[in-house]
């Protein structure tokens, strides 16, 4: 089973259910595939290796359980999830020791499902940032080429998925952070509706913006991930109590007849890059060749997003790190004297520059007398963009557009904090608007042979039927090749 690192989730789940592969073949293969791949790849922080060899062993000497969809997969999880146990640390010196007593309610949900966690995934520093270059402790590389980025925040998540390591891992998404990766990545990547999945134990970027969701080698694999972690949590007040539809159900769609995707001119205007806009436009006509009828829509605030996502999503990192104290959590400074100073001190060792910049950016929109100037007028701008989007979408089922300008760039070619800001410029305005979206990995560019996602977004709480557009897409394009790693 040396080849077991190319299945998908799917399958592998069929093989585990039915006894062909055991939980420790599955595991075994996950970690020779990370020793061989992770010198060059480095997307995992930790790898939780003895602790998935003992979930292992015990769960084959008890034998395939058809109750539990996730029986005896490998998974990874983005390091600002909570793990019981196991270290959790943003990818921040602040919490490089942080060793979290309880398990976010996504991970107790994977794991009730029958997952094995084998690792938690290297990320952008509280997940600020579009590049996975803002870790405080190693940059990952794209396993299409290890020189260039994998996208971020969720990066290594992204990465560990396309390398092999996993078969699945999960991210968040705050502004693009599932999407971004997955689509350098070339694999699958969904930001649920925001409140569809717990944010219970997810250490908090943009409260109002965050949500996690999973990240896959195929769209059946995303829906069988979201099935497990979706759902209300009386532990998340902001997690919404609306049934969870089926959303296997909907896969085999063998046309697209009746369907109606909106292409927002903003989304396909200047400053695209050729080879993304043409791969994604050849997606859309696979599309139409398929059933579907496209309309043009406008989403005409585009313009404004990124500079209200960025003084929203400011505003509430500043509000959520002003825990991070040195006294409650994570990184104290030895030496200082009074107590203000050990909280400058450790605050100042322990947060990287972009953190850095963001807490005082948000400190400052926050500040009376700039309040109404900045805070008050994003927020203000955020809910027309909801009515964008709210418009747009009685137009048409699903909206299409590229996921970002371009495809995975170097690392190190977006030294300017505001030029990597440009990169969520089609990401971030969805979660401002709080609705579901989607990269499908749709072919390789042109130019530089790496993979471009076609993003797909749709009405609140009806991520079944972006699912099912994606699946029918995904059958019928010709099948994305796996990185020669
Ligand atoms: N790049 C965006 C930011 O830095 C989005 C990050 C995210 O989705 N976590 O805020």
């Amino acid at each position: 089973m040396s080849e077991l690192h190319t299945k998908t989730l799917t399958e592998l789940a069929g093989l585990l259910q039915d006894g062909t592969v055991t939980v420790t073949e599955a595991v075994e293969a996950c970690l020779s595939r990370i020793e061989a791949t992770e010198p060059s790849v480095r997307a995992l922080i930790t790898v939780t290796a003895d602790e998935a060899r003992t979930q292992a062993a015990a769960m084959d000497a008890q034998g395939p359980d058809p109750a539990k969809p996730l029986w005896g997969v490998p998974v990874v999880l983005k390091d600002l999830l909570t793990t019981r146990g196991t270290r959790t640390t943003c990818a921040s010196k602040i919490l490089e020791n942080f060793v979290p007593f309880y398990d976010a309610t996504s991970v107790t949900r994977l794991r009730e499902a029958g997952a094995v966690v084998i690792g938690k995934a290297n990320m952008d520093e509280f997940a600020m940032g579009s590049s996975t270059e803002n870790s405080a402790f190693f940059q990952t590389g794209n396993p299409w080429d290890v020189e260039r980025v994998p996208g971020g925040s969720s990066g290594g998540s992204g990465a560990s998925v396309a390398a092999g390591q996993c078969f699945a891992a999960l991210g968040t998404d705050t502004g693009g952070s599932i999407r971004l990766p997955a689509s350098f990545c070339g694999i699958v990547g969904l930001k649920p509706t925001y409140g569809r999945v717990s944010r219970y134990g997810l250490i908090a970027y943009g409260s109002s913006l965050d949500q996690i969701g999973p990240m896959t080698r195929s769209v059946e694999d995303a829906a069988r991930v979201l099935q497990v972690i979706a759902g209300h949590d009386p532990r998340d007040s902001t997690s919404v109590d609306v049934p969870v539809p089926d959303y296997l159900s909907g896969l085999g769609r063998e046309s697209l007849d009746g369907v109606t995707i909106g292409l927002p001119r903003e989304y396909w205007g200047e400053g695209l890059d050729p080879e993304v806009e043409a791969a994604c436009r050849a997606a859309v006509a696979k599309a139409e060749a398929l059933g579907a009828t496209t309309v043009p829509v406008s989403l005409s605030l585009t313009d404004y997003a990124i500079a209200t996502y960025y003084i929203i999503a400011m505003a509430e990192a500043s509000s959520n790190l002003s825990r991070f104290d040195g006294v409650r959590f994570g990184h104290r400074s030895e030496g200082a004297e009074e107590l203000i100073d050990m909280y400058t001190a450790s605050r100042t060792e322990g947060f990287g520059d972009e953190v850095q910049r963001r807490i005082i950016m948000g400190t400052y929109v926050l500040s009376s007398g700039y309040y109404d100037a900045y805070y008050n007028k994003a927020a203000k701008v955020r809910r027309l963009l909801r009515q964008d989007f709210d418009t747009a979408l009685t137009q048409c089922d699903l909206i299409a557009g590229p996921v970002c300008p371009t495809t995975a760039f170097k690392a190190g070619a977006k030294a300017d904090p505001l030029q990597m800001y440009l990169m969520d410029i089609f990401t971030i305005s969805l979660n401002l608007a709080g609705l579901p979206g989607m990269s499908l990995p749709v072919g390789l560019g042109s130019d530089s042979g790496m993979p471009v996602g076609l993003q797909l977004m749709g009405r609140p709480f009806e991520e079944a039927t972006m699912l099912s557009v994606a699946a029918c897409l995904e059958c019928n394009l010709d099948p994305m090749p796996q990185p020669a790693l």
